[in-house]
């Protein structure tokens, strides 16, 4: 019996693991984290101020300290069962990684001893040679190591065997270019922080230091395990490449609103109660719009740690879902037809003082402070719209961004009829001069209209890919399969970029002998007008829009080989120096990366399609075409005129037909291939992947296995249905 029929046979008889649902949050919140409470009580006054201060300001941490720390994170570790650690982090291949040690070791005279010292917190070298450096590590040097990153606290990881202690770290090459995706964002925090602060000492010269803040909304799909293992495809590339729609999909739009299902309920404790536990603040829970599709999101976070706890959390998610048998699918189009998976990053700028940036102010003084980095967002999404785009540019991506269901390839900001009129008044200041006795500008009650706009959701757009939503952007064209930092690292970047410009324009005014205010409002007014295109307040997923934003003059990069170009222009390459990101060489070596990740999927994809389509759909497929001769012979031998099986003659035509396309498109996919792999630039490579496999076969292959898939007899078919896999649990 095939997967299929087991797996439709067990569901019979499957029922909710039924999950801890007593125990209050607060009493299991962060219980598996060191945190600065528990840093307390097992540091040194001097140990526990080393590393206050790291985590707090960024201030390094000597060795002896490091020591200290190490041996107070064991102890309490120790104490809660531990007997292995782990430099955890987040290589380029988009997932985590770790390498476990244990504390156990042997002293020179034989004295078997549990230890961990400073270095071993600090450094750990994994055997480094098997993650993606785009070239790096072979042209500077062989190895990769990581370091301790005292700014996300260490914590147990404990779901299935053994408990291990978490250490967050960066992963460095010797040489010291970043081969992960979190060295670059926290140089890209320090770079904002730096020149945020700059900034709104113009209105207060108390603060000392901006963190940028995110709250991801995580959206997923859960689907039984067993139905998963029959899918060779979700298996492999975590979509399905085949699968005719189900007669019913999402268009009674009952499932945003229905109850959530009991089995995935249970896995949804479960899993919360789990993240709990790290200190991984969840909030709300619910159905997303198609069915088997579900979403959760946190209370937000400083960005770093936010970053770290969505990649935990998606660990988490999969690995306590194989405790419910279910499997959960973070592709950002596992079906085709129903409605894919996104990850919208909220993001916001606080200051040490407690005022969020993006919040409208309440005096005249923080009015223009919010009015400032509103306004320099505008500026510094239009100025790098590409850099942006190319942040989310994936395989997977692909499929939703422009897909009409997700924000277009497009990058545009909304931001509401209430801002907009804003904008345009002290747009319209510009040409008479803008004179001193003039405050009105400042004195706008921004504050009072805003909340009320935005509370009530009539303002919103969901159409956008970059959104204000009364007091945070909204970045919502972020794949919900990849790790945050990268769109992060871009975003709080073109920001640090912007702000420094800003800067630098406010001085030379007011070294000209222009009083703050007004030389603020000038500069405010001149961005208005140089980014005013990337405004747009209609629906994104239009044609309209599409031939608008052309008119405009905006990019609109469909596929991921062309959309990653963005990073490597004379452009981006001095974006990412002049803020001390990334240097020209680990630029290109992340392009490459990239450019061969995208490579990978859809050859891996293609694969899958040609072992699918000829050992299952096309066996399946002449199984049932045999069946239908041998039942038109049965009437030629018993002498039936031919119009008394006309109808099965037709089938078998009809079957016959779409036998031969599968068969006909399956080769030339494969010679395509071929050609697409003798190719040696990495970047024509791609394209060719993109243009010559993907986009000339892909939909058509599909096409005809999928009118199979309803023609032949369903006993036949090994592979679970759509209706099976999105309905059943
Ligand atoms: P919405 O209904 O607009 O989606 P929510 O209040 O539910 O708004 O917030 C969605 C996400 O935005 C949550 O994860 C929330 O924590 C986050 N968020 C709210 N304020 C901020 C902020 N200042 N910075 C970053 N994220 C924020
Ligand atoms: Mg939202």
């Amino acid at each position: 019996m095939s997967l299929r029929f087991t797996a439709l046979e067990n569901l019979l008889h499957s029922k909710p693991v039924v999950p801890d649902t007593t125990t209050k949050i607060t009493a299991i919140f962060a219980e598996n984290v060191f945190t600065t409470q528990l840093a307390r009580q097992f540091l040194s006054d001097e140990a526990y101020k080393s590393l206050l201060g790291s985590v707090k300001l960024g201030q390094k941490i000597d060795r002896d300290m490091a020591s200290q720390i190490a041996n107070g994170i064991r102890a309490w570790a120790e104490g809660k069962g531990v007997t292995h650690y782990t430099h955890w982090f987040q290589p380029l291949t988009g997932t985590t990684a770790e390498k476990h040690d244990s504390f156990f070791t042997i002293k020179s005279d034989g004295t078997p001893i549990e230890q961990f010292d400073g270095d071993a917190l600090i450094q750990q070298e994994p055997d480094a040679s098997s993650f993606p450096s785009g070239g790096l590590r072979a042209t500077f040097e062989a190895r990769g190591y990581t370091a301790w990153d005292p700014s996300s606290p260490a914590f147990i990881f404990d779901i299935g065997y053994g408990k291990t202690l978490c250490i967050p770290t960066i992963f460095v090459s010797y040489t010291g270019e970043s081969l992960d995706y979190k060295a670059p964002l926290i140089k890209a925090l320090e770079s904002l922080n730096n020149a945020a602060v700059d900034v709104c000492n113009y209105f207060d010269r108390n603060v000392q230091q901006v963190t940028a803040t995110l709250g991801w909304e995580q959206e997923y799909f859960v689907i039984d395990e067993g139905l998963f293992n029959g899918r060779p495809d979700l298996v492999m590339c975590g979509r399905t490449v085949f699968g005719h729609s189900s007669a019913k999909g999402q268009q009674l739009e009952d499932h945003y609103f229905g109850s959530i299902p009991e089995r995935v309920y249970a896995f949804m404790r479960d899993f919360e109660n789990e993240a709990y536990k790290l200190g991984i603040p969840l909030r709300t829970r619910h159905n997303e719009v198609a069915p088997a599709q579900f979403e959760c999101a946190p209370i937000y976070e400083e960005v770093n740690l936010a970053v770290d706890h969505n990649t935990l959390l998606m660990d988490i998610m999969t690995r306590v879902a194989t405790r419910h048998k279910l499997k959960v699918l973070f592709h950002e189009k596992p079906f085709a037809g129903i409605n894919g998976n996104g990850k919208h990053n909220n993001w916001s700028m606080a200051t040490d003082t407690g005022i969020n940036l993006l919040a409208p102010g309440r005096t005249p003084k923080t009015n223009l402070m919010f009015l400032t980095f509103f306004v320099n967002t505008i500026k510094a999404v239009y100025d790098y719209a590409d850099v942006l785009r190319a942040s989310i540019a994936s395989a997977p991506n692909d499929h939703r961004l422009g897909a009409n269901e997700a924000p277009p390839a497009i990058i545009s900001v909304f931001i509401g009829q209430y801002l907009t009129k804003i904008l345009q008044e002290v747009k319209e200041r510009v040409g008479d001069k803008f004179d001193e006795t003039d405050e009105s500008m400042l004195k706008m009650d921004i504050h009072k209209s805003i909340p009320e706009l935005f509370l009530d959701n009539t303002d919103r757009n969901r159409t956008s890919p970059f959104a204000f939503t009364g007091n945070k952007f909204e970045f919502r064209a972020v794949g919900s399969s990849s790790n945050c930092a990268n769109p992060m690292t871009v975003l709080n970047t073109i920001m640090a970029e912007t702000l420094k410009q800003f800067k630098k324009d406010v001085d030379a005014l007011i070294d000209k002998g222009d009083k703050k205010e007004i030389a603020i409002m000038h500069v405010i007014r001149e961005y208005i007008v140089s980014s005013e295109k990337i405004l747009f307040e209609g629906d994104g997923y239009s044609q309209e829009w599409q031939d608008e934003a052309a008119r405009r003059g905006l990019p609109n990069v469909k596929t991921t080989p062309l959309a990653l170009d963005a990073m490597v222009t004379e452009k981006a390459k001095h974006l990412f120096e002049s803020n001390n990101i990334y240097t020209h060489a680990e630029l290109e070596a992340r392009h490459e990366i990239e450019l061969e990740k995208y490579i990978k999927k859809v050859q891996i994809e293609s694969r899958i399609m040609a072992e699918l389509a000829t050992s299952h759909i096309l066996p399946a497929a002449i199984r049932y075409q045999n069946l239908l001769v041998k039942n038109i012979r049965g009437f030629k031998e018993v002498d039936f005129p031919e119009s008394t099986y006309i109808n099965q003659k037709q089938i078998l035509e009809v079957i016959s037909g779409h036998i031969n396309k599968v068969s006909e498109l399956v080769t030339k996919m494969i010679e395509a291939r071929k050609v697409c792999n003798g190719i040696t630039n990495t970047r024509e490579k791609a394209i060719a992947y993109c243009n010559q496999v993907k986009d000339a076969f892909f939909d058509q292959i599909r096409y005809h296995v999928d009118k199979l898939e309803l023609l032949v007899d369903d006993k036949e078919w090994y592979l679970p249905k759509y209706r099976e896999l999105v309905f059943l649990r």
